[in-house]
């Protein structure tokens, strides 16, 4: 059992009123922000709330509970790794990561991104076990490429784009200079899992099962869009990865995918030069927090496309027992293998340095 874990999913809470203090003046008002509703702490974004959160001040939750509202200094943050037992993490946003996408108007999403990533380059980059994803914005792409320039320019490693784009899917001619930038800038793209669309559709009996299988597995169909339309053949230095979505589904899809290709192929278009799984071995990855199914499956997906993440400190993480649930995940798995999913992968990806002996 390899004493070494990267997380490839964690999350940061950033201050409440990064955006009231940080948009232009004229866009605060409108912009992200933090405000108190018949009692309770709500996100809005334009005219409306995007999410209710936890209540401020709430106090640092306890150790096995992290409150989301935790602080967010560097060293507390590396505290909270070690003692999860985990080297090094991939670092998404909390607060943005509710309500970048909801928002409608381009020029706000655009600002809302780049007042998040300049507060990460400014708080983090300096952290080298630290790779944390940008946010990009979606609705104008122009932005989405100057964001992604910017990203690079400010140290980040990779960057976040929703995982469902319903009003311009991912086979839409206008992402090209999205594929083609992120490929020249070297920036993996991350379609991570509750973004882009409702997280919770269902209502009444059964709903918070039905919503988080729901939501967790969109990124399978994102997947199909990015394969099938010959966006990863077009562009075989872009890299993706479909995040906190788990793994178990990737081997039957990826099947799903090449037998839809061979038996419809009256009706495929794009012809692709391989079957679509090719590219998705070759260029794409998934991260997941217990999947013993994606684990047991990875004979036929590839070790190299599959990354553990801790999701740190969301309730559906893996947090403070980080340690134990791998464990008991990757019993009997050989080491090499084992190696390569929970930190060699993510190493590689997101050039994050390894201490010596590894
Ligand atoms: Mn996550």
């Amino acid at each position: 059992m390899p004493r070494l874990l990267i997380s490839a999913d964690c999350h940061v809470t950033e201050p409440p009123d990064l955006w009231t203090r940080g948009l232009p003046e004229g866009l605060r008002a409108r912009g992200p922000r933090v405000e108190l509703i018949e009692g309770r702490t709500c996100l809005l974004v334009e005219d409306r709330v995007a999410r209710k959160l936890p209540p401020l001040g709430e106090g640092a939750g306890s150790p096995e509970r992290p409150a989301f509202w935790q602080p967010d200094d560097p060293a507390a943050r590396l505290a909270a790794l070690e003692r999860d037992g985990v080297w090094a993490e991939v670092m998404y946003p909390n607060i943005a990561f509710f309500c970048t996408y909801v928002i409608e108007d381009p020029a706000l999403q655009a600002a809302t991104c780049r007042v998040y990533n300049d507060w990460l380059a400014d708080r983090f980059g300096a952290c080298e076990r630290v790779a944390g994803v940008g946010l990009v914005p979606a609705r104008d792409i122009p932005a989405t490429v100057a964001e992604l320039e910017h990203i690079r320019a400010r140290g980040l490693r990779a960057a976040l784009l929703p995982a469902h784009s319903d009003e311009r899917p991912y086979n839409h001619t206008a992402w090209e200079p999205v594929w083609e930038a992120a490929a020249a800038l070297g920036l993996p793209l991350s379609f991570h899992a509750g973004t882009g669309r409702e997280q919770t559709p269902a209502r009444g009996a059964g709903a918070a099962v039905v919503n988080y299988v729901v939501t967790v597995s969109g990124p399978m169909e994102t997947l199909a869009y990015l394969c099938a339309s010959g966006v990863l053949e077009r562009h075989p230095e872009l890299r993706v990865g479909m995040v906190e979505c788990g793994a178990g589904w990737l081997a039957w899809t990826l099947d799903a995918m090449d037998d839809a290709y061979r038996e419809h192929h009256a009706w495929v278009r794009p012809r692709l030069a391989e079957l679509p799984s090719f590219y998705f071995r070759r260029q794409g990855f998934v991260t997941f927090q217990r999947d013993p199914v994606g684990i047991a499956n990875r004979a036929r997906t590839g070790e190299r496309c599959l990354l553990w993440g801790s999701d740190y400190p969301h309730p559906e993480g893996t947090f403070p027992e980080s340690r134990k649930v791998v464990e008991e995940q990757f019993a009997g798995v050989p080491d090499a293998s084992a190696e390569r999913i929970l930190f060699r992968n993510a190493a590689e990806l997101y050039g994050l340095p390894l201490p010596a002996a590894h």
